[in-house]
């Protein structure tokens, strides 16, 4: 969207383009190509955190910006137009902001610092089988034993769990109390603690992204307990709303849609041009307007929540932000016709492989809150059904 920015936006705006320039071509060219790797993932956040734009959203005292939502809006639209690896969700749209919430001086002390520098990497230990959306129906138990809480439990679908060095971990502290979501307890986990097992667990894409860990009589010292115990409901519900708001990807879908127009206008079927296809230029046009909606949107909504606080309407960015990026990478796969077939399961560099993405983000609508219980948000929050 021409957003008429002031010119002071402009400046920010550019000031920003320089700092991710810094960020090494190769780098940029591997996310663009959908193969970045851990090395890229640290480099890169290293490098924003240097320029101070790692955490912008924290508060200002652990390094956050106090920006106006509008230079939040060019902040995530530009790192994802440029192709720049995000600071990684789990340590600064999650634990991050819990920790400066929530946490005791020392846990801040010991940990915010490493997790805005990605010194350390968190994982995000939430699900469990049989507690996805059903999330306060979770199992895994810690119970106290001395100056250590005793764990053991599942935990699964923990994306990028092979590189994590530390979890945050929902665990059941208080089994007897009135409801499931009163004896819940948020603890941050040593991975390298004795008695943790992970396993990959190899998705569709051919990929391993997800694992499952299981915790028999692991020990983790009270001190690494964030907050009250048994209050860990209210911080997961913390940490929700801010995973919810970062999972519409705008600029992530611009940039694809952007790449889709370019396979378009290169491939052939039949003697002509795919984008000459007058059906699929008017899905192509379909999927610009509905993008520009959502972008306008969502800078409504960052404008009028100045609290803050996540949105209801967040739930509809989050049903069509992730409905729009499956609609361009099924018409990425559908321009590349039956060669999509032979690309499948290899890395062509192509095109940021249409094939993968077009598989691997079948999970756009699953994670952070399905697509189907968002609706029951809207359902009650918005249209008070
Ligand atoms: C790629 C990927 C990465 C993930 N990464 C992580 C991670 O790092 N850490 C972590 O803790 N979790 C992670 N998750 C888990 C994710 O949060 C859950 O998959 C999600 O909450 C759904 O839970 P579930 O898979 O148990 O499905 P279920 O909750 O069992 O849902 C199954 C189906 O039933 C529907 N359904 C359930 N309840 C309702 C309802 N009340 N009304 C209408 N329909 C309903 C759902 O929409 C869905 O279609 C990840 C998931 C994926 C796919």
């Amino acid at each position: 969207m021409d957003l008429e920015l002031s010119g002071e936006d402009v400046a920010f705006r550019d000031e920003l383009r320089t700092i991710f320039a810094d960020v090494p071509a190769d780098i940029r060219a591997r996310m663009r190509a959908g193969h970045v790797t851990r090395d890229d993932i640290v480099a890169s956040q290293r490098i924003l955190n240097g320029h101070g734009v790692a955490v912008p959203h924290w508060p200002v005292e652990y390094g956050g910006r106090d920006w106006t939502p509008i230079q939040r809006h060019i902040y995530t639209n530009e790192i994802q137009r440029a192709g720049v690896p995000e600071p990684l969700a789990f340590n600064t749209s999650m634990v991050g902001p819990v920790i400066a919430a929530f946490g005791s001086d020392e846990i801040k002390d010991r940990f915010l610092a490493k997790t805005a520098n990605l010194d350390i990497w968190w994982s995000q230990g939430f699900s469990e089988p049989g507690a996805g959306s059903d999330l306060a129906g979770l199992k895994t138990t810690a119970v106290r034993d001395g100056d250590h809480y005793v764990v053991n439990g599942q935990k699964t679908w923990t994306t990028l769990g092979q590189y994590g060095e530390w979890m945050f971990l929902l665990a059941r502290t208080a089994p007897d109390a009135p409801k499931p979501q009163q004896g819940i307890s948020f603890l941050l986990v040593d991975l390298d603690t004795p008695g943790i097992e992970r396993r990959p667990i190899r998705l569709i894409d051919g990929s391993v992204e997800v694992n499952e860990f299981f915790f028999t009589d692991v020990r983790i010292p009270v001190e690494n307990l964030v907050g009250e115990e048994n209050k860990g409901w209210t911080y997961a519900k913390f940490l929700l709303g801010n995973e919810r708001n970062g999972i519409t990807q705008v600029g992530t879908s611009q940039r694809h849609y952007a790449d889709l127009v370019e396979m378009a206008a290169t491939r052939s079927t039949g003697g002509r041009r795919v984008i000459d296809d007058p059906i699929f230029r008017n899905r192509l046009y379909d999927v610009k307007l509905r993008l520009k909606a959502v972008e306008a949107t969502q800078l409504r909504v960052t404008a009028s929540s100045a609290d803050g606080k996540p949105s209801p309407v967040s739930s509809m960015l989050k049903i069509e932000g992730s409905r729009l990026l499956q609609e361009i990478n099924a018409l990425a796969v559908e321009a590349l016709g039956s060669d999509a077939a032979e690309i499948l399961g290899e890395s062509s560099g192509v095109y940021g492989d249409p094939v993968v993405e077009y598989l691997n983000n079948r999970k756009v609508s699953i994670y952070g809150g399905t697509n189907e219980v968002q609706a029951n948000v809207i359902a009650k929050a918005i249209l008070g059904l």
